[in-house]
């Protein structure tokens, strides 16, 4: 059962005298369950691809269909609601609150989401443990590692249990001991909490942590 599919995706950046096209007939599809790397050089458009996957910005022409859904065609409020519960997105630079705690910047979408935080306590101790941070609740993150806030991050990207997982180079800066921690938390985030997850990296170690690989290349899948 495919949770993404990609038809035909075209991005074109810029007024007409000074347009690039940077995805040109994009296709491609994930299923669910499957760990995904996205390659390509800089510049070819894999951040651009990602964003237009979660809904962070529109396509020229074509359909990013989220579960069969095409999600250009969803109400704003139903466009949200997908970015905040159905996909967690992971950044290269963590993006952390940097006043609050390990477990406040976790917590922060349940937060977000009106939820109570009550109900998500045992949920939190649970992917404290999955990270290996549970003696960090309390820290602040200029307290953590860059692998250790990165970790936070992808806590805070799970704890709604998302469907799928953006990564966007997740480790481009890192060291290779804690990437490849990362890489291995990932692997496990995929197969025990049933995320699907997309990454894209530069490191073909990393990308050797997923199930299948894409390659982008002058705005193409090769
Ligand atoms: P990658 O992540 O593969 O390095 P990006 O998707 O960030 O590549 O960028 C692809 C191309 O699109 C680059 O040439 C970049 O300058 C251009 N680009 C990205 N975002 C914008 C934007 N908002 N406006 C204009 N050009 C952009
Ligand atoms: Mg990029």
């Amino acid at each position: 059962m495919s949770i993404v599919k990609v038809e035909k995706l075209k991005k074109v950046f810029g007024e007409k005298s000074n347009q690039i096209t940077v995805l040109n007939d994009v296709s491609f599809e994930i299923n669910e369950g499957e760990f995904v790397s996205l390659m390509g050089a800089s510049g070819s458009g894999k951040s651009t691809l990602l964003y237009l996957i979660g809904g962070l910005d529109k396509p020229t022409e074509g359909k990013v269909l989220i579960d069969d859904k095409d999600i250009n065609l969803l109400k704003e409020k139903d466009m949200a609601k997908l970015r905040r519960k159905d996909i967690g997105f992971v950044f290269q630079f963590y993006n952390l609150v940097q006043n609050l705690t390990v477990e406040e910047n976790i917590m922060l979408p349940v937060v977000m989401d009106g939820k109570k935080e009550k109900d998500y306590k045992e949920r939190l101790d649970k992917i404290l443990k999955i990270i290996g941070l549970e003696d960090k609740r309390k820290n602040l993150p200029n307290e953590l590692s860059g692998g250790q806030q990165q970790r936070v991050s992808i806590a805070r990207a799970i704890i709604l249990s998302p469907k799928l997982l953006l990564a966007d180079e997740p480790i481009g800066n890192l060291d290779s001991k804690s990437g490849d921690d990362i890489m291995k938390l990932f692997k496990k985030i995929n197969k025990d909490e049933k995320i699907t997850i997309l990454q894209v990296t530069h490191s073909a170690d990393a990308a050797k942590y997923g199930n299948r690989l894409i390659n982008l290349k002058d705005g193409k899948i090769i």
